[in-house]
């Protein structure tokens, strides 16, 4: 047996073992639209596989993982969606903040965060988007000023997932006044729980909030808690949205593959499999899963090489596109009655969700929009866009 089968033979009997007594009631909560489901347990059971030593899978072993091969780390993935579990709850410590101080944090800061990020003791949230900065992200206005050996930081970031739930921020904030665009940007580590800090929950179309507006007044952080150099954010910012598409991808395509099977089912359930344009749609979806794979094995190939190269930004239109009409054809399948919720207490079907929250699949890490443009500019060669 190869060494990725035995991985992938330890990760599946690991989770048979373990996703039972109290947590096997945790199969399939929580995810996207469903942050709310159970967090508490969720956030016991990650510490029962931190325990274990399943937090942090592909990290070095010097930083606490378990210096997983890229094959590995699929296969983990996979394993975790196949047996069911429940969405992660430190995903954003682990996937994002942990290998941007692995790759630019000093040894201290090495030490003091990424235990805590493996021993889930401590949850992240990225603080990028601001009122007037999303796509263009490098309108950041948040500010940070060096006060004696503190940065005082004032500004508003919005849409910050999960902060709610978190106990640091990692801040994009304009640390040299009178700075434009991409440069005098730094990137701190800020603590939520301190009063300077409000987190504002906002109420998304699927009726739960999983996102937030943060309000910064005066917040404090360590002076020693910036990552990179004074104004230079901006290379360590664009290093963590690389780390973003990572392979836990193509864990998220065994979810889609279970979305699409429902969808089927149903299909063939409620005769709707009769309908030829229905039909057609189901068969192209089912296409389109399987272009995703193999978009997704190609973007990994960029990745192992060193940087993940346009077929992340073709991968990423590709997948999101793919999941907003999978959620189109769950209402149509559905029919008139996917317009109405059951009855008391008013909650949405998994397939009313699915349409919902796939909305944002082509907003969030990067429009489809900013996405065509990346092609367009570093791909084609085509012209700069022209900026007001
Ligand atoms: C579910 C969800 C979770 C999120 N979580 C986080 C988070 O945790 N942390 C965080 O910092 N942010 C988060 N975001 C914010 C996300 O990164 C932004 O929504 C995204 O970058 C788009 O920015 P915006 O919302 O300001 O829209 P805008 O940038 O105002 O865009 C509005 C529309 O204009 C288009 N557009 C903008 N500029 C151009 C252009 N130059 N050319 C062509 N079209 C253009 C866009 O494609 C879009 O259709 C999240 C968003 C969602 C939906």
């Amino acid at each position: 047996m190869s060494s990725v089968e035995e991985f992938r033979t330890e990760v599946r009997s690991w989770l048979h073992d373990n996703l039972t007594g109290e947590f096997a009631a945790l199969r399939g909560r929580g995810g996207p639209g469903r942050e709310h489901e159970a967090f508490a347990e969720r956030l016991a059971w990650e510490r029962h596989m931190a325990a274990a030593g399943w937090t942090c899978v592909g990290w070095p072993a010097e930083y606490g993982g378990r210096g997983a091969t890229l094959e590995q780390q699929v296969a983990f993935h996979e394993e975790y969606a196949l047996a069911d579990a429940p969405a992660r709850v430190g995903h954003i410590g682990e996937q994002l903040l942990g290998p941007t101080l692995i790759a630019f944090g000093t040894p201290e800061q090495r030490d003091r965060f990424l235990p805590r990020i493996v021993a889930v003791e401590e949850l992240w949230c990225q603080g990028y988007s601001e009122p007037d900065a999303g796509s263009d992200l490098a309108n950041v206005r948040t500010r940070a000023e060096l006060h004696g050996d503190e940065w005082v930081v004032t500004g508003q970031k919005i849409w910050t997932s999960l902060a709610h739930e978190s106990d640091w921020c990692f801040v994009v904030a304009r640390t040299e006044p009178g700075s434009t665009r991409h440069r005098g940007l730094s990137y701190l580590l800020v603590p939520l729980d301190q009063p300077g800090v409000e987190v504002r929950p906002i109420t998304q179309l699927t009726g739960t909030s999983e996102f937030n507006e943060v309000f910064f007044d005066g917040a404090r952080t360590q002076a020693s808690d910036i990552v990179g150099a004074p104004g230079e954010g901006w290379k360590v910012a664009m290093a963590t949205l690389g780390f973003e598409r990572g392979v836990s991808t193509l864990g998220q395509q065994v979810g889609f593959r279970r979305e699409l099977e429902s969808v089927i089912e149903l299909a063939k359930r409620n005769g709707a499999a009769e309908d030829p344009l229905i039909r057609d749609r189901i068969a192209q979806a089912w296409i389109g899963l399987e272009i995703i794979r193999g978009n997704a094995l190609r973007m990994l190939d960029g990745v192992a090489a060193g940087a993940p190269g346009p077929e992340a930004s073709i991968g990423k239109i590709f997948w999101a596109t793919w999941h907003r009409e999978l959620g189109e054809l769950a209402m149509d399948v559905c029919g008139a009655g996917g317009m109405l919720a059951a009855g008391e207490p008013y909650d949405l079907t998994d397939w009313q969700r699915l349409f919902l929250f796939s909305r944002s699949d082509t907003i969030y890490a990067g429009s489809n929009e900013i996405q065509r443009t990346v092609i367009a500019e570093r791909v084609l060669g085509l012209p700069k866009e022209v900026r007001p």
